[in-house]
């Protein structure tokens, strides 16, 4: 256990602390080789997770209100396959596929509290 900085207030604070118990933010992990914290509640979750457990954010390419967070299929087929059989759909194929190969997956908080 170590003392910590609060990013929000300079409070010293125990690492072991799930926020601040001056100003309650959330207190930043220092994530693991297998872990990244979860931009939302900043819980350490492994890198292979798809939804965090404390917050339920879920990590994907693309997400839509209806259908929620999609993963690497659901991306290719309803992102990039099913669009691009359209003309109206391209530009959102192309954006899908840039979600996909070139920025990588990204955390949706798709319920706020
Ligand atoms: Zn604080
Ligand atoms: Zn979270």
């Amino acid at each position: 256990m170590a003392l910590i900085e609060c990013t929000e207030c300079g409070n010293r604070l125990s690492d072991a602390a799930a926020t601040c118990p001056t100003c309650g933010a959330p207190v930043p992990r220092t994530p693991g080789p297998e872990q990244e914290s979860c931009p939302f509640c900043m819980t350490l979750v492994s890198s292979h997770a798809t939804t965090c457990p404390s917050c339920q954010a879920k990590k994907g390419y693309l997400y839509e209100p209806r259908y929620g967070v999609f993963g690497k299929t659901g991306t290719l087929i309803w992102g990039v396959a099913v669009p691009a059989i359209t003309v109206i759909g391209i530009p959102f194929s192309l954006y899908a596929a840039y979600r996909l190969y070139v920025t990588g997956p990204r955390w949706f908080q798709p319920r706020h509290a």
